[in-house]
């Protein structure tokens, strides 16, 4: 059977990872600046979380969702000590999509209506609603269309206003951070703008926090920089590290019934024991500090360079805008000096790496960087 390629594939095999590097089968060191596409939260192969995972795998490694789950609890109590949204409720899934489709369905739940605000150049998700609410030509099937969806641009406050006074409006759907939208940093008076129309027309703030979430801005979740609390984040890529965790933090305004939300795999014990571990790597290596320290010194540095057109993004979530004539740069910086960045558009470099990114890598990408632009 032929296999189906899902991204443009690099002729590269990468088999081993520790920290921010990985190495091919030759043995080639890269420096990965992406993280694995913002998945890689505390590093390749931190020690503790093998550990944890391996332990679990030796313990028990799945059983029914239908028994108690003590590792879920735990889980669900670091998590809202370290995001400070203790009051919240956490139901598990497997993937960012899968939480976008249950955060969407369940704000129909709870207001009874139908009509969604989505942002133009959103990513949410392959999924039948999360590709509904995703401005993407490419991903979206005829079957996905739905008059249910409405799209504003971005930051638009007077479009929102309107909308929401022409709508029986269910819910809003937004990045904190635009990702595969090219790094657009949701300004906060924008952010306050939704809170406040939500609550005046009884509707549900959905924080799509899956790529800029998680501690990745520096804070846990990027709407905190504007001092608002969404109804329902929905999160997953660095929840697991890899392992594939997804899930939803819901407000304590919003009460599911029995039977609104499941999945068989969601909140595993393997899925838990990776949460936990990485959770427990972010408290403990003051993970969120460094993304800060870190992201702050590297869009420093970028802003500094004459060839950048613009340095967008927060902590350790930075989009690097390029004129259109140095769209190769990406590939100069993997095939000569070894380094995986990601992609927005064509001429945005896009930076995801681990959390725990060091300084002294930072500068060996700044260092490529420049060798590159200078060429
Ligand atoms: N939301 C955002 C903001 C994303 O960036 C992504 C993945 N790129 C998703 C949702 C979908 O996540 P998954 O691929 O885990 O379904």
């Amino acid at each position: 059977m032929k296999l189906f390629d899902v991204y443009p594939i690099n002729p590269i095999n990468i088999v081993k990872g520790q920290g921010s590097l990985v190495y091919d089968a030759h043995g080639t060191e890269y420096l990965d600046m992406y993280g694995g596409h913002a998945v890689i939260s505390i590093g390749h192969t931190h020690p503790h979380y093998v550990k944890r995972l391996e332990d679990q795998l030796h313990q028990l490694g799945f059983y029914s969702n239908s028994i108690e789950i003590p590792i879920q609890k735990e889980l669900a109590t670091l998590l809202g000590k370290v995001s400070g949204k203790d009051d919240y409720q956490l139901f598990m899934c497997n993937s960012g999509a899968e939480a976008n489709e249950n955060a969407l369905k369940l704000a129909s739940f709870y207001n009874g209506k139908k009509k969604v605000i989505a942002f133009r150049k959103s990513f949410h998700g392959r999924t039948s609603l999360a590709v509904a609410v995703t401005d993407n030509p490419k991903i979206v099937a005829p079957i996905n269309e739905t008059d249910n969806v409405i799209f504003l641009p971005w930051a638009d406050e007077a479009a929102l206003a309107q909308a929401f006074a022409d709508n029986e409006i269910s819910s809003v759907i937004i990045e904190g951070i635009q990702g595969v939208g090219g790094i657009q940093v949701a300004p906060e008076s924008f952010l306050q703008k939704i809170r406040s129309l939500c609550d005046e027309h009884n509707a549900v703030f959905i924080a799509d926090s899956v790529q800029c979430g998680y501690g990745r801005t520096g804070k846990f979740f990027s709407q905190d920089f504007a001092g608002v609390n969404a109804d329902i984040y929905t999160m997953a890529k660095g929840m697991g590290n890899g392992f594939p965790v997804g899930g939803i933090i819901i407000s304590p305004k919003i009460q599911p019934a029995y039977g609104m939300l499941g999945t068989t795999f969601g909140g595993n014990h393997l899925a838990c024991a990776a949460g936990l571990a990485v959770l427990e790597i972010m408290e403990q290596d003051n993970l969120m500090l460094n993304a800060a320290t870190i992201g702050e010194y590297l869009i420093k540095e970028l802003k500094k360079l004459e060839q950048v057109k613009e340095v967008r993004g927060r902590g350790l979530m930075i989009g690097i805008e390029l004129p259109e004539e140095l769209a190769h740069v990406r590939k100069e910086l993997l095939f000569k000096h070894h380094i995986f960045t990601g992609e927005a558009k064509p001429n945005v470099v896009r930076l995801l790496p681990a959390l725990n990114l060091t300084k002294a890598h930072a500068d060996r990408f700044l260092e490529a960087f420049v060798n590159v632009l200078n060429q």
